[in-house]
């Protein structure tokens, strides 16, 4: 047994929560290391169709410890919402559920910044979910964010809160002409959510560390993706936080040598959200084609997601910055019935091949991307869960992508539920298959 981060190796999407949540069987204790209530995994199992955004999506395994971590800005109005939702399912939240004192909170204020600021930038908004996520990240580097853990300290959040007000009401009013916040209304609001969630705050640095010192097994759940992480993402279109394996320490308090492996998970394609560069980009009936098969609409927002071809080159890149030990590719299934598929191997520009991926996002928006030509297949796929049974182009494709991706398969997903997976090799458990073709 060991400690794994979980990460996405596009733009999110990826389907984390699928393999999350097979993942968390195993573990003792799933912790989010970064991010807010953007996120959204969506979780089928054998009771309902589960949507988180905050809460890790291995509180449906009963003694499973799931935590938020430092590095996740939480807003508290949204995460009493997912309580809620949760427990109305059934699911038991109580001591199976903590969250870091040291995590950052959202404030009203923040998702009324960056409406305003989203609006006054027009065409070239980055595409945010409006939540106030970056400005509560913006916040906590500016050392004038408000952290869960003073929820418990009326008269230090009220003091903070009151010198925030000063200057972001006058840039509420002054500078975007909308309405500024009233400082007992936003404290009252923020007491009442105090009340609520006062029992899950914790110091999670300690839990974290005694688990681990305990040889328990620890599963660091990223959100977004490595090309939406803040420095080697497409800047500025990205997210405000570390999406990549080494958020995972700042964002919890577990030190680098104390993490045993990275799962990196990909889509047996592309999509992207929101605003930005995508070379591989389709948009004709393939990439609608994909859309719809892959039901590729946002689990949070209901955005539709851009879809386009396989990019060697994004998931080669994942590899290298985030240290994968292994890949599990989902959605093999949505390819099913395509006659033939393309794979992006490298990008031309102004008669420069890249091989690896530029920083300039001009080169990425304006290349064109070079392709390999590979052999669909007929029959479905669809809940497969054995390797040898799959079509020969299949196991051809998937060869292709680890080589592309410089990293080998442990784990296929052929369907959004638990058991339409192939599992080659257990990352945490690390049984080793042997894959037999
Ligand atoms: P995440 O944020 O990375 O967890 O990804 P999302 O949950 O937003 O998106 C993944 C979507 O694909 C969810 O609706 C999953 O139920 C679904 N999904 C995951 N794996 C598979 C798969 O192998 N095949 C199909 N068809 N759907 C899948």
């Amino acid at each position: 047994m060991g400690n794994l981060v979980v990460v996405g190796t596009q733009w999110g999407d990826e389907g984390k929560g699928k393999i999350v949540d097979i993942l968390a069987r195993d573990a003792d204790v799933v912790v989010r290391y970064q991010g807010g209530s953007n996120a959204g995994h969506t979780v089928v199992n054998q009771r309902a169709t589960f949507v988180f955004h905050l809460i890790p999506s291995g509180i449906l395994y009963r003694g499973t410890l799931c935590i938020i971590g430092n590095g996740v800005v939480v807003d508290p109005e949204a995460l009493i919402a997912e309580m809620d939702r949760l427990q109305a399912k059934g699911v038991k939240i109580g001591k199976n559920f903590v969250i870091s004192q040291r995590a950052h909170l959202i404030l009203p204020y923040h998702k009324a910044i960056e409406k305003a600021s989203e609006q006054s930038r027009g065409s070239r908004r980055i595409g945010t979910t409006g939540r106030g996520i970056g400005p509560s990240y913006a916040d906590k580097m500016a050392r004038i964010g408000i952290r869960v853990g003073d929820l418990l300290n009326p008269s230090l959040f009220r003091r903070k809160l009151e010198e925030n007000l000063v200057e972001i009401n006058w840039f509420l009013e002054r500078l975007y002409k909308v309405d500024g916040f009233q400082l007992e209304k936003v404290f009252q609001q923020y007491m009442g959510y105090a009340e609520r969630l006062k029992g899950y705050i914790a110091d999670t640095v300690t839990l974290l560390n005694k688990a681990i010192d305990e040889k328990r097994t620890v599963l660091f759940e990223g959100a977004q993706g490595t090309h939406l992480d803040v420095d080697f993402g497409t800047y500025p279109y990205v997210t405000s936080s570390s999406a990549v394996a080494g958020g995972a320490c700042t964002g919890t308090g577990v030190g680098p040598t104390k993490i045993d492996a990275v799962l990196g998970v990909t889509k047996a394609y592309t999509t992207r959200v929101g605003s930005g560069p995508f070379p591989t980009e389709l948009t004709d009936a393939v990439g609608s084609g994909l859309q719809e098969r892959g039901k590729e609409f946002g689990a949070t927002t209901g955005r539709p997601r851009r879809c386009g071809w396989f990019d060697g080159v994004l998931v080669r890149y994942a590899t290298k910055v985030n240290g994968l030990a292994s890949l599990a590719v989902t959605k093999l299934d949505v390819l099913d019935g395509c006659k033939e598929l393309r794979v992006c191997t490298g990008y031309r520009h102004e008669g420069r091949l890249y091989r690896e991926m530029p920083a300039d996002l001009q080169v990425l928006t304006e290349c064109q991307p070079v392709y390999e030509t590979l052999r669909g297949w007929s029959s479905p796929t669809t809940g497969m869960t054995s390797y040898k049974k799959l079509p020969a182009e299949a196991k051809r494709y998937l060869n292709r992508v680890e080589e592309l991706a410089g990293c080998p398969i442990d784990i296929i997903s052929t369907g959004s539920k638990r058991d339409q997976t192939i599992i080659l090799r257990n990352p945490l458990t690390v049984r080793s298959r042997k894959r037999q073709c």
